[in-house]
């Protein structure tokens, strides 16, 4: 059975107050599509602003320290993400996981903090290009999915495969790779979680554009998509609502 499908812009270190109309324009958008659940993950900065901007839409972040709070310079904990009104969290961000060393033990960490916390959470996995020439995608992603994902409730989990060398650069992985890709996802979540693991979304993301939307939202267990620079505008983002909008129309709705 078909999920609702799950549209998440991922603005990155993107967004200042001129940027909130586009908050509001997307919301909007959202609004009239009821069939898709949309959200945006805007830097810490402006998720207040944000959350005012646009008035029941989710808005969330882009990380999550692991603990409740303590001397961690720079880091915010659910408690202060809950507080600035988000109600969403990616964990496990390629970028993060090059820059900041995350790995998946941390990953899973802040998976579970999120979890606890209530806060819908998108662990992200994906292959460099080396592992995907090498042969090695799915069985390096499928190591990274059992050893990220959370041993917590997962009525609020979602799990964004982005193959690293798709991550704004304008290359998508194909429909064929996708699908081998998502339904190994599967397997795991299943293996995790048991038929829960049904139940958990799959997003891709990697070059996600209103022009290859409706491809990629066709594809079995494509459950919706983790959006980089085609966020950032309505004009670019809206399409991609409605791709997924097509996609569902006439499947059931899950919680
Ligand atoms: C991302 O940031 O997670 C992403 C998929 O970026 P882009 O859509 O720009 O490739």
């Amino acid at each position: 059975m078909p999920l609702k499908k799950f549209v998440v812009g991922n603005w990155k270190m993107h967004g200042v107050a001129a940027d909130l109309e586009q908050v509001t324009a997307i919301a909007e958008a959202a609004a009239e599509r009821p069939g898709v659940d949309a959200g945006l993950c805007v830097p810490a900065t402006l998720i207040e602003r944000a959350v005012r901007a646009a008035p029941g839409f989710t808005i969330g972040a882009q990380d999550v320290h692991h603990l409740e709070k303590g001397a961690h310079t720079g880091d915010v904990c659910a408690a202060m993400l809950h507080d600035a009104g988000a109600s969403l969290v990616i964990v496990g961000h390629s970028e993060r996981r090059d820059s900041h060393r995350e790995r998946d033990e941390d990953v899973r960490a802040k998976a579970e903090a999120a979890l606890r916390s209530g806060l819908a959470t998108i662990v992200c996995v994906g292959e460099s290009l080396a592992v995907r020439d090498a042969g090695e995608a799915v069985a390096t992603v499928s190591a990274q999915v059992d050893a990220s994902l959370p041993r917590s409730d997962i009525a609020k989990l979602s799990v964004a495969y982005e193959p690293i060398w798709a991550i704004g650069t304008g290359k998508v992985a194909s429909p064929d790779d996708i699908e081998e890709m998502h339904a190994a996802i599967r397997e795991r979540l299943v293996a995790a979680y048991g038929e829960a693991g049904r139940h958990v979304r799959i997003l891709y993301g990697g070059s996600v554009k209103g022009s290859n939307a409706a491809e990629i939202f066709a594809v079995p267990d494509v459950d919706g998509a983790l959006v980089g620079g085609a966020s950032l505008k309505a004009a670019d983002f809206v399409p991609i609502l409605d791709a997924a909008a097509a996609a569902v129309e006439g499947a059931p709705a899950i919680a």
